[in-house]
Protein backbone atom coordinates (compact mmCIF):
# COMPACT_ATOMS: atom_id res chain seq x y z
CA UNK A 1 0.00 0.00 0.00
CA UNK A 2 1.70 3.62 -0.98
CA UNK A 3 2.09 5.71 1.97
CA UNK A 4 -0.16 8.82 2.28
CA UNK A 5 1.05 12.11 0.50
CA UNK A 6 3.27 14.60 2.83
CA UNK A 7 2.77 18.01 3.11
CA UNK A 8 5.54 20.95 3.55
CA UNK A 9 2.93 23.71 4.86
CA UNK A 10 3.84 23.04 8.59
CA UNK A 11 4.85 20.58 10.98
CA UNK A 12 1.47 20.81 12.48
CA UNK A 13 0.31 19.26 9.26
CA UNK A 14 1.80 15.85 10.89
CA UNK A 15 -0.30 13.34 13.09
CA UNK A 16 0.64 12.05 16.54
CA UNK A 17 3.85 10.05 17.02
CA UNK A 18 3.97 6.24 17.94
CA UNK A 19 5.13 6.90 21.22
CA UNK A 20 2.07 9.64 22.08
CA UNK A 21 -0.30 8.02 20.69
CA UNK A 22 0.82 4.77 22.82
CA UNK A 23 0.25 6.84 26.31
CA UNK A 24 -2.78 8.86 25.20
CA UNK A 25 -4.34 5.13 24.83
CA UNK A 26 -2.67 4.06 28.17
CA UNK A 27 -4.19 7.21 30.09
CA UNK A 28 -7.55 5.99 28.54
CA UNK A 29 -6.97 2.45 29.67
CA UNK A 30 -6.49 3.42 33.49
CA UNK A 31 -9.97 4.12 33.48
CA UNK A 32 -11.31 7.00 36.18
CA UNK A 33 -8.90 9.44 37.07
CA UNK A 34 -9.47 12.40 39.06
CA UNK A 35 -10.08 15.48 36.40
CA UNK A 36 -8.28 19.06 35.83
CA UNK A 37 -5.06 18.18 36.31
CA UNK A 38 -4.63 16.25 39.36
CA UNK A 39 -4.17 13.12 37.58
CA UNK A 40 -1.59 10.05 37.42
CA UNK A 41 -0.21 11.83 34.27
CA UNK A 42 -0.21 15.20 34.89
CA UNK A 43 2.02 14.79 37.77
CA UNK A 44 4.18 12.18 36.44
CA UNK A 45 5.15 13.93 33.32
CA UNK A 46 5.37 17.35 35.66
CA UNK A 47 8.05 15.50 37.52
CA UNK A 48 9.21 13.98 34.06
CA UNK A 49 9.69 17.51 33.05
CA UNK A 50 11.70 19.19 36.31
CA UNK A 51 14.28 15.77 36.19
CA UNK A 52 14.95 16.56 32.33
CA UNK A 53 15.83 20.07 33.06
CA UNK A 54 17.29 19.28 36.28
CA UNK A 55 15.47 21.80 38.23
CA UNK A 56 12.53 22.40 40.26
CA UNK A 57 10.21 24.69 38.07
CA UNK A 58 6.63 24.71 37.77
CA UNK A 59 4.69 23.18 34.70
CA UNK A 60 1.43 23.90 33.24
CA UNK A 61 -0.25 22.17 29.85
CA UNK A 62 -2.65 24.39 28.00
CA UNK A 63 -4.12 23.36 24.60
CA UNK A 64 -1.87 25.67 21.89
CA UNK A 65 1.53 27.83 21.93
CA UNK A 66 -1.18 30.94 21.50
CA UNK A 67 -2.31 30.32 25.04
CA UNK A 68 0.80 29.65 26.05
CA UNK A 69 2.86 32.47 25.04
CA UNK A 70 -0.39 34.85 26.31
CA UNK A 71 -0.62 33.50 29.30
CA UNK A 72 3.00 33.11 30.06
CA UNK A 73 3.22 36.95 28.78
CA UNK A 74 0.25 37.88 30.71
CA UNK A 75 2.11 36.26 34.14
CA UNK A 76 4.86 38.49 33.46
CA UNK A 77 4.05 42.00 32.62
CA UNK A 78 1.27 44.44 33.85
CA UNK A 79 -0.95 46.01 31.19
CA UNK A 80 1.46 49.44 31.20
CA UNK A 81 4.33 47.25 30.22
CA UNK A 82 5.96 46.27 26.88
CA UNK A 83 7.52 43.13 25.50
CA UNK A 84 10.35 42.99 23.37
CA UNK A 85 10.73 40.71 20.18
CA UNK A 86 11.52 40.69 17.14
CA UNK A 87 9.44 41.85 13.69
CA UNK A 88 8.66 38.53 12.51
CA UNK A 89 7.82 37.13 16.28
CA UNK A 90 4.88 34.69 16.56
CA UNK A 91 3.96 36.38 19.66
CA UNK A 92 3.57 39.72 17.37
CA UNK A 93 2.48 38.46 13.59
CA UNK A 94 0.31 35.42 14.32
CA UNK A 95 -1.64 35.44 17.67
CA UNK A 96 -3.89 37.79 17.20
CA UNK A 97 -3.23 40.01 19.18
CA UNK A 98 -3.26 37.27 22.37
CA UNK A 99 -0.55 38.90 24.09
CA UNK A 100 -2.18 41.81 24.67
CA UNK A 101 -5.29 40.74 25.10
CA UNK A 102 -4.40 38.67 28.01
CA UNK A 103 -1.96 41.13 29.51
CA UNK A 104 -4.89 43.71 29.54
CA UNK A 105 -2.80 45.67 27.20
CA UNK A 106 1.07 45.35 27.57
CA UNK A 107 2.06 46.61 24.44
CA UNK A 108 4.85 44.34 22.02
CA UNK A 109 7.81 46.32 21.02
CA UNK A 110 9.44 45.11 17.92
CA UNK A 111 13.33 45.40 16.85
CA UNK A 112 14.66 47.23 14.05
CA UNK A 113 13.55 44.88 11.07
CA UNK A 114 16.77 46.11 8.96
CA UNK A 115 19.66 44.60 11.19
CA UNK A 116 21.63 41.71 10.12
CA UNK A 117 20.05 39.49 13.00
CA UNK A 118 16.57 40.56 12.14
CA UNK A 119 16.86 39.20 8.90
CA UNK A 120 17.43 35.37 10.77
CA UNK A 121 14.81 36.61 13.03
CA UNK A 122 17.07 37.00 16.21
CA UNK A 123 17.01 39.54 18.89
CA UNK A 124 20.47 40.70 19.40
CA UNK A 125 21.67 42.67 23.18
CA UNK A 126 22.10 45.68 21.41
CA UNK A 127 18.88 46.00 19.81
CA UNK A 128 17.59 44.89 23.35
CA UNK A 129 19.74 47.51 24.99
CA UNK A 130 18.69 50.37 22.45
CA UNK A 131 14.85 49.57 23.22
CA UNK A 132 15.20 49.68 26.93
CA UNK A 133 17.13 52.93 26.60
CA UNK A 134 15.13 54.72 23.89
CA UNK A 135 12.71 56.32 26.28
CA UNK A 136 12.46 56.26 30.52
CA UNK A 137 9.61 58.58 30.61
CA UNK A 138 5.91 58.22 32.50
CA UNK A 139 4.02 58.22 28.21
CA UNK A 140 6.35 55.34 27.02
CA UNK A 141 5.55 51.63 28.12
CA UNK A 142 7.58 50.19 30.60
CA UNK A 143 9.86 47.18 28.86
CA UNK A 144 9.46 44.31 30.78
CA UNK A 145 10.01 41.18 28.83
CA UNK A 146 12.29 40.03 26.16
CA UNK A 147 10.61 37.46 24.23
CA UNK A 148 13.04 35.15 21.82
CA UNK A 149 11.65 32.60 19.77
CA UNK A 150 13.98 28.88 19.73
CA UNK A 151 13.93 27.92 17.04
CA UNK A 152 12.96 31.11 15.16
CA UNK A 153 10.56 31.82 12.89
CA UNK A 154 13.21 31.57 9.88
CA UNK A 155 14.21 28.42 10.96
CA UNK A 156 17.42 29.65 12.57
CA UNK A 157 18.68 28.97 16.08
CA UNK A 158 20.10 31.11 18.80
CA UNK A 159 23.62 29.67 20.03
CA UNK A 160 23.97 29.14 24.23
CA UNK A 161 25.76 32.16 24.22
CA UNK A 162 23.24 34.13 22.21
CA UNK A 163 21.04 33.42 24.73
CA UNK A 164 23.27 34.08 27.35
CA UNK A 165 24.34 37.46 26.10
CA UNK A 166 20.23 38.58 25.45
CA UNK A 167 19.51 37.11 29.28
CA UNK A 168 22.43 39.32 30.32
CA UNK A 169 21.58 42.41 29.28
CA UNK A 170 17.67 41.60 30.39
CA UNK A 171 18.91 40.73 33.81
CA UNK A 172 21.37 44.42 34.07
CA UNK A 173 17.74 45.87 33.03
CA UNK A 174 15.27 44.28 35.19
CA UNK A 175 13.46 42.53 32.03
CA UNK A 176 12.27 39.05 31.92
CA UNK A 177 12.99 36.35 29.83
CA UNK A 178 10.66 34.60 28.36
CA UNK A 179 11.09 31.55 25.46
CA UNK A 180 8.33 30.77 22.77
CA UNK A 181 9.63 26.74 21.85
CA UNK A 182 6.86 25.78 19.85
CA UNK A 183 10.21 24.52 18.07
CA UNK A 184 12.46 24.13 21.16
CA UNK A 185 12.74 20.19 20.18
CA UNK A 186 14.17 21.22 16.55
CA UNK A 187 16.90 23.76 18.61
CA UNK A 188 18.16 21.43 20.95
CA UNK A 189 18.42 19.01 18.64
CA UNK A 190 20.45 21.15 16.60
CA UNK A 191 22.67 22.61 19.47
CA UNK A 192 23.17 19.59 20.61
CA UNK A 193 23.07 20.73 24.56
CA UNK A 194 21.12 19.92 27.70
CA UNK A 195 17.89 21.27 27.43
CA UNK A 196 18.81 23.14 30.40
CA UNK A 197 21.75 25.03 29.09
CA UNK A 198 19.29 26.47 26.71
CA UNK A 199 17.22 27.45 28.82
CA UNK A 200 17.57 28.32 33.12
CA UNK A 201 20.80 28.10 32.97
CA UNK A 202 20.97 30.63 30.22
CA UNK A 203 19.00 33.07 32.04
CA UNK A 204 15.52 31.74 30.28
CA UNK A 205 12.71 32.30 33.50
CA UNK A 206 9.56 31.14 31.22
CA UNK A 207 9.81 28.38 28.26
CA UNK A 208 6.84 27.61 26.17
CA UNK A 209 7.55 23.92 25.59
CA UNK A 210 5.99 22.86 22.38
CA UNK A 211 4.58 19.39 21.33
CA UNK A 212 2.10 19.57 18.84
CA UNK A 213 4.35 20.14 16.03
CA UNK A 214 7.03 17.90 17.46
CA UNK A 215 4.44 14.97 17.94
CA UNK A 216 1.95 14.97 20.47
CA UNK A 217 -1.68 15.28 19.20
CA UNK A 218 -2.77 18.41 20.86
CA UNK A 219 -1.09 20.42 23.64
CA UNK A 220 2.15 22.28 24.92
CA UNK A 221 3.69 22.86 28.04
CA UNK A 222 4.37 25.98 30.31
CA UNK A 223 7.64 25.81 32.06
CA UNK A 224 8.36 28.34 35.05
CA UNK A 225 11.88 28.43 36.42
CA UNK A 226 10.92 31.23 37.98
CA UNK A 227 8.62 30.00 40.29
CA UNK A 228 7.42 33.83 41.63
CA UNK A 229 6.01 34.22 37.95
CA UNK A 230 3.40 31.19 38.44
CA UNK A 231 1.41 32.39 41.12
CA UNK A 232 -2.19 32.63 40.12
CA UNK A 233 -0.76 30.82 36.73
CA UNK A 234 -3.47 28.47 37.35
CA UNK A 235 -6.50 30.77 37.46
CA UNK A 236 -5.47 32.20 34.18
CA UNK A 237 -5.34 29.48 32.81
CA UNK A 238 -8.75 28.61 33.73
CA UNK A 239 -9.96 31.93 32.86
CA UNK A 240 -9.07 31.28 29.33
CA UNK A 241 -10.47 28.30 28.67
CA UNK A 242 -7.25 26.52 29.00
CA UNK A 243 -7.64 24.25 31.74
CA UNK A 244 -8.77 20.82 30.61
CA UNK A 245 -10.93 18.69 32.15
CA UNK A 246 -9.40 15.39 31.40
CA UNK A 247 -6.14 16.70 31.57
CA UNK A 248 -4.70 13.66 31.05
CA UNK A 249 -5.02 13.28 27.55
CA UNK A 250 -2.75 16.30 27.11
CA UNK A 251 -0.11 15.22 29.62
CA UNK A 252 0.51 11.71 29.43
CA UNK A 253 1.67 11.82 25.36
CA UNK A 254 4.13 13.27 27.05
CA UNK A 255 6.00 10.37 28.32
CA UNK A 256 5.95 8.78 25.42
CA UNK A 257 8.07 11.80 24.21
CA UNK A 258 10.28 12.48 27.40
CA UNK A 259 11.11 8.60 27.20
CA UNK A 260 13.73 7.40 25.21
CA UNK A 261 14.37 11.10 24.58
CA UNK A 262 11.62 10.65 21.58
CA UNK A 263 11.20 14.52 21.60
CA UNK A 264 14.73 14.84 20.64
CA UNK A 265 14.90 11.83 18.04
CA UNK A 266 11.70 13.46 16.44
CA UNK A 267 13.50 17.24 16.53
CA UNK A 268 16.71 15.61 15.14
CA UNK A 269 14.79 13.55 12.33
CA UNK A 270 12.49 16.78 11.06
CA UNK A 271 16.30 18.83 10.68
CA UNK A 272 17.47 15.95 8.98
CA UNK A 273 14.86 15.60 6.34
CA UNK A 274 15.44 19.99 6.02
CA UNK A 275 18.87 19.70 5.16
CA UNK A 276 18.30 16.69 2.45
CA UNK A 277 15.53 19.48 1.04
CA UNK A 278 18.36 22.01 1.20
CA UNK A 279 20.64 20.05 -0.15
CA UNK A 280 18.49 18.74 -3.05
CA UNK A 281 17.27 22.48 -3.88
CA UNK A 282 20.14 25.04 -3.24
CA UNK A 283 21.62 24.67 -6.71
CA UNK A 284 18.31 24.34 -8.58
CA UNK A 285 18.46 27.58 -11.33
CA UNK A 286 15.87 29.96 -10.20
CA UNK A 287 15.91 28.93 -6.72
CA UNK A 288 17.27 30.79 -4.29
CA UNK A 289 17.77 30.07 -0.79
CA UNK A 290 17.65 32.71 2.25
CA UNK A 291 19.85 30.89 4.62
CA UNK A 292 21.10 27.74 5.20
CA UNK A 293 18.65 26.16 8.09
CA UNK A 294 19.60 25.06 11.05
CA UNK A 295 16.06 23.49 12.15
CA UNK A 296 13.39 21.71 10.41
CA UNK A 297 12.04 24.81 7.67
CA UNK A 298 13.93 25.92 4.39
CA UNK A 299 13.53 29.33 3.29
CA UNK A 300 13.45 29.99 -0.56
CA UNK A 301 12.11 32.44 -2.85
CA UNK A 302 11.30 30.67 -6.13
CA UNK A 303 9.83 32.09 -9.17
CA UNK A 304 6.15 33.02 -8.93
CA UNK A 305 5.23 30.86 -11.89
CA UNK A 306 6.93 27.77 -9.72
CA UNK A 307 5.27 28.16 -7.52
CA UNK A 308 1.91 28.60 -9.15
CA UNK A 309 2.55 24.93 -10.56
CA UNK A 310 4.05 23.38 -7.88
CA UNK A 311 0.87 24.69 -5.75
CA UNK A 312 -1.91 24.46 -8.30
CA UNK A 313 -0.76 21.10 -10.71
CA UNK A 314 1.26 19.13 -8.47
CA UNK A 315 -0.38 19.47 -5.54
CA UNK A 316 1.76 20.51 -3.27
CA UNK A 317 1.27 22.75 0.10
CA UNK A 318 3.59 24.91 1.69
CA UNK A 319 3.08 28.72 2.56
CA UNK A 320 4.81 31.00 -0.16
CA UNK A 321 3.79 34.77 1.79
CA UNK A 322 5.76 34.23 5.03
CA UNK A 323 9.64 36.38 5.58
CA UNK A 324 8.81 38.94 2.69
CA UNK A 325 7.60 36.47 -0.03
CA UNK A 326 9.93 33.96 0.34
CA UNK A 327 8.76 30.21 0.77
CA UNK A 328 8.28 28.29 3.97
CA UNK A 329 9.59 24.67 3.18
CA UNK A 330 8.44 22.81 6.62
CA UNK A 331 9.73 19.03 7.53
CA UNK A 332 8.22 17.36 10.44
CA UNK A 333 9.17 15.04 12.67
CA UNK A 334 7.47 12.55 10.17
CA UNK A 335 8.67 13.86 6.67
CA UNK A 336 9.63 10.74 4.76
CA UNK A 337 13.06 10.93 2.91
CA UNK A 338 11.30 10.25 -0.27
CA UNK A 339 8.86 12.90 0.07
CA UNK A 340 11.42 15.14 0.61
CA UNK A 341 13.11 13.64 -2.64
CA UNK A 342 9.70 13.74 -4.56
CA UNK A 343 9.17 17.63 -3.74
CA UNK A 344 13.12 18.22 -4.76
CA UNK A 345 12.40 16.77 -7.95
CA UNK A 346 8.81 18.32 -8.60
CA UNK A 347 10.78 21.75 -7.50
CA UNK A 348 13.45 21.05 -10.36
CA UNK A 349 11.59 20.00 -12.88
CA UNK A 350 9.44 23.08 -12.64
CA UNK A 351 12.03 25.91 -12.27
CA UNK A 352 13.73 24.19 -15.13
CA UNK A 353 10.78 24.03 -17.37
CA UNK A 354 10.45 27.52 -16.88
C1 LIG B 1 3.17 27.25 15.83
C2 LIG B 1 3.80 28.27 16.65
C3 LIG B 1 3.24 28.66 17.87
C4 LIG B 1 1.94 28.09 18.40
O1 LIG B 1 0.86 28.28 17.56
P1 LIG B 1 -0.58 27.66 17.86
O2 LIG B 1 -1.17 27.52 16.51
O3 LIG B 1 -1.29 28.63 18.70
O4 LIG B 1 -0.39 26.36 18.57
C5 LIG B 1 3.93 29.58 18.64
N1 LIG B 1 5.09 30.10 18.23
C6 LIG B 1 5.66 29.75 17.06
C7 LIG B 1 6.97 30.33 16.68
C8 LIG B 1 5.03 28.84 16.22
O5 LIG B 1 5.59 28.50 15.07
Amino acid sequence: MSQPRQHFASDNYAGMCPEAARWFMEADACGHQPAYGDDIWTQRVSDELRALFQTDCDVYFVFNGTAANSLALASMCQSYHSVICTPQAHIDTDECGGPEFFSNGSKLLTTDPLTPAAQLAKLTPDEVERLVTRRNDIHYPKPKVVSITQATELGTVYTVEEVRAIAAIAKRRQLKVHMDGARFANAVAHLGCHPSEITWRAGVDVLCFGGTKNGIPVGEAVVFFDRALSEDFAYRVKQAGQLASKMRFISAPWVGMLEKDTWLRNGRHANAMAQRLYQGIKDVPGVRVMHPPEANAVFAFLPPQAIKTLQNDKGWRFYDFIAGGGCRLMCAWDTRPESVDAFVADIAATCTAL
